[in-house]
């Protein structure tokens, strides 16, 4: 062999090495590799050196040498990427598991849209110095309509469909009946308010319910004007809300009281755009309220020439409805806990 064929030869060997690196995928793989091929031909052209003519031999196990050197360093790089490769796939399989994470979130039971709304309602009127009082589900008619100024007759009776019950009683249509309750039971002055469930038979929509919830208010005092009216229900919206809510007010009729209004908000689930729960029109009525009628001071065994006062009934449903963007009633008495866990995960509009 001259060194010529050597230098073939050496290439050859180089080129096989070459290939047993790429395509060794583990460390076992390259190790057998390696040593097939140091044992193998590497072996064989060192053996090989005798054959040389004696003053070349120097040189050939000189190339011999640098090529054995060249394929270890080779072997070397491709078992440390092998090495580094390992450790971040061990790394990434490792960060599957995060013992600082907190555990798993288990759904717990919580308080109702609607419950929340009231209690923050109660506490804001609670700082104004209101009591919060009760008042019983079944009524009598005299309650729920003559004492407020509904007689039989009446076609305000009409507007609210009623449960009547065997018995004559009446399942409440509005919390309004706890005015001439606190009335009787407290005498002026008064500062109450009455949450509590209401009943109506009626068609049932993305607005409606049979069982809703409202707050009744009632102030009575001397010289109480609408002015007082006015600055109560924008300071509780502006509370509830957490931000100034554009109101209007407009002449409303309630046969209990006199002037009567209905005050609505911009609606919050479409911005006052229009939707089905504004049923289109921006607005939604959210506080019946008004001056006190007379005739309902006289049933509280209350003087009208001495007393005035204001009386309102927030819608604490749709108050719920709007302050968590739930666009269907129907949810808040369903069972449909995404409602009612999470409601402010119910795009309005989109419901
Ligand atoms: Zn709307």
């Amino acid at each position: 062999m001259d060194l010529n064929e050597l230098a073939h030869l050496l290439t050859r060997i180089e080129s096989e090495a070459a290939g047993a690196v790429s395509e060794a995928r583990t460390a076992d793989a390259l190790r057998a590799a390696e040593s097939k091929i140091t044992k193998g031909p590497l072996a064989e052209a060192m053996k090989s050196i005798k054959s040389f003519a004696a003053e070349e031999r120097g040189q050939a196990g000189q190339n011999i040498n640098k090529t054995k050197q060249l394929i270890a360093e080779k072997f070397a790089a491709a078992m440390d990427a092998l090495r580094a490769a390992g450790v971040a796939s061990e790394r990434k399989s490792a960060s599957d598991f995060d013992p600082t994470l907190p555990p798993a979130r288990t759904l717990r039971g919580g308080l109702h849209p609607v419950t929340i709304v009231q209690r923050e309602v109660e506490r804001i009127f609670s700082s104004l110095g209101f009591a919060v009082v009760g008042g019983p589900e079944m009524e009598t008619e005299f309650y729920n309509f003559e004492a407020l100024n509904i007689p039989a007759m009446h076609p305000a009776r009409d507007a609210q469909d009623t449960f009547w019950l065997t018995n004559g009683w009446l399942l409440r249509t509005h919390t309004s009946p706890c005015q001439v309750r606190a009335m009787l039971r407290y005498g002026p002055p008064i500062r109450v308010i009455a949450p509590g469930r209401c009943f109506r038979y009626e068609a049932i929509d993305a607005s409606h319910e049979n069982t809703f919830y409202q707050l009744e208010g009632l102030l009575i005092d001397k010289d109480i004007s609408i002015a007082h009216l006015i600055a109560f229900m924008k300071l509780l919206l502006r509370e509830v809300f957490h931000r100034d809510v554009k109101v209007r007010l407009r002449p409303g009729f309630f046969p209990f009281v006199e002037p009567g209004f209905e005050l609505d908000m911009s609606c919050a689930i479409c911005d006052g755009k229009g939707c089905p729960t504004c049923k289109r029109s921006g607005w939604v009525e959210i506080l019946p309220c008004g001056m006190v009628h007379p005739n309902v001071l006289r049933h509280g065994k209350i003087d009208p020439h001495e007393y005035t006062g204001f009386a309102f009934g927030l819608g604490l449903t749709r108050l719920a409805m709007m302050k968590y963007g739930v666009g269907d009633i129907r949810i808040l008495n369903s069972g449909d806990l995404r409602g009612i866990v999470q409601p402010e995960r119910l795009g309005g509009a989109k419901v």
